[in-house]
C-alpha cells in the first residue's frame, strides 16, 4: 500500500518575536502558510488558511477542483475578517502544499501555491523546485532584469504578488504528479529558502533519510544561517513498499487507509 511518512518543524528564528508561519502535516494533505499583516494579524491569516484546508483531509475522492474551491473560500474568509480600520486590515498569507487527489480514477499528488512559500520534489538525489514564487523578485528574474543568484539578496525579495486575502482573488498555480515510491517532497516558507540555497537544501535531504530528521535539520540550518524570518518545513516521503503495486492498490483501497506516520512534534509556531 502507499505509505507516506512526514516530518514537520518550525522556528520563529532569531529576529521575529512571533511565528506567523503555520503548517499542516498529513495524513493526505501537507501545507505551509506564511502570514503577513500588521499587529501580528499574519498568524490569524495563516491559521485561517491551514484550518480551512484541514477540512479536506481524508475527504474521499478529492479532486483538483475541490482544492482550488477551498483556496478560493480561504481567500473570501480572510478578506471578510480583514476589515478596514481594524488591526486585521490588510492581513494575508501565502500557502503552498501537496495533497492526494483523484484524477480519472487514479491518485495523483497535486502541488499548489499562492505566494512565495515553495514546494520542491527530491527524487534520485536531485532537488527540483516545482513551484514558481509569486514575488516581485521572481518576475525580475523571469524578465532577465536580475540573475537568479541575485534574487536571495535582493532588497525586495520578500514582496509577494499573490496572497490569500487579496481582491481580486489570487489564482493558485497547480501541478499534478503520479505518485512514485521513493520520492520526497519538501514544502517550506521563505524563511528556509532565503537562508539556504538549493544545493544546501539538497545536501541536507541527501544526508537525512528520515523525514522528521530532515525537517529538523533544515530548520536548524536556516536558524544557524541567520534566522531572519520564521522558518517552517514539511518533508513528505513516499516510502517504497515491496510486494504490492501502488496504483492497483490505491485504486482498490479507500484513501483514508493510506498509512501515514507523522511523528508527533509540537507546533512551536504557537509560541510567541
Ligand atoms: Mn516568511
Amino acid at each position: 500500500m502507499a505509505s507516506v511518512r512526514a516530518g514537520m518543524a518550525t522556528d520563529p528564528g532569531r529576529v521575529r518575536q512571533v511565528n506567523e508561519d503555520r503548517a499542516l502535516a498529513g495524513p493526505d494533505l501537507f501545507a505551509v502558510a506564511d502570514g503577513m499583516g500588521g499587529h501580528a494579524a499574519g498568524d490569524v491569516a495563516s491559521s485561517m488558511a491551514v484550518d480551512r484546508l484541514a477540512r479536506l483531509v481524508r475527504r474521499p475522492r478529492l479532486t483538483p477542483a475541490d482544492v482550488t474551491a477551498e483556496l478560493a473560500a480561504c481567500n473570501r474568509d480572510i478578506l471578510a475578517a480583514a476589515q478596514p480600520g481594524t488591526a486585521r486590515a490588510g492581513m494575508g498569507t501565502t500557502v503552498a502544499g501537496l495533497v492526494l487527489v483523484n484524477v480519472a480514477g487514479r491518485q495523483h499528488w497535486l502541488v499548489f501555491n499562492i505566494g512565495d512559500s515553495r514546494v520542491y520534489r527530491f527524487v534520485d538525489g536531485q532537488l527540483v523546485r516545482v513551484t514558481i514564487d509569486h514575488s516581485e523578485v521572481e518576475e525580475l528574474v523571469a524578465s532577465g532584469a536580475i540573475a537568479a543568484n541575485e534574487a536571495r539578496s535582493h532588497p525586495r525579495r520578500s514582496v509577494v504578488t499573490r496572497v490569500l486575502g487579496m481582491n481580486p482573488p489570487p489564482e493558485a498555480d497547480v501541478w499534478l504528479f503520479p505518485p512514485t515510491p521513493g520520492e520526497r517532497f519538501l514544502i517550506c516558507s521563505d524563511g528556509l529558502s532565503s537562508e539556504l540555497d538549493d544545493p544546501d537544501i539538497a545536501a541536507v535531504l541527501r544526508a537525512e533519510p528520515i523525514a522528521q530528521a530532515a525537517a529538523d535539520a533544515l530548520v536548524a540550518r536556516a536558524v544557524a544561517a541567520g534566522g531572519r524570518d520564521n522558518v517552517t518545513v514539511v518533508v513528505v516521503d513516499h516510502v517504497v513498499d515491496t510486494g504490492s503495486d501502488l496504483e492497483e492498490d490505491t485504486l482498490r483501497r479507500p484513501r483514508n487507509q493510506v498509512s501515514v506516520v507523522v511523528p508527533g512534534r509540537p507546533h512551536s509556531g504557537e509560541a510567541a
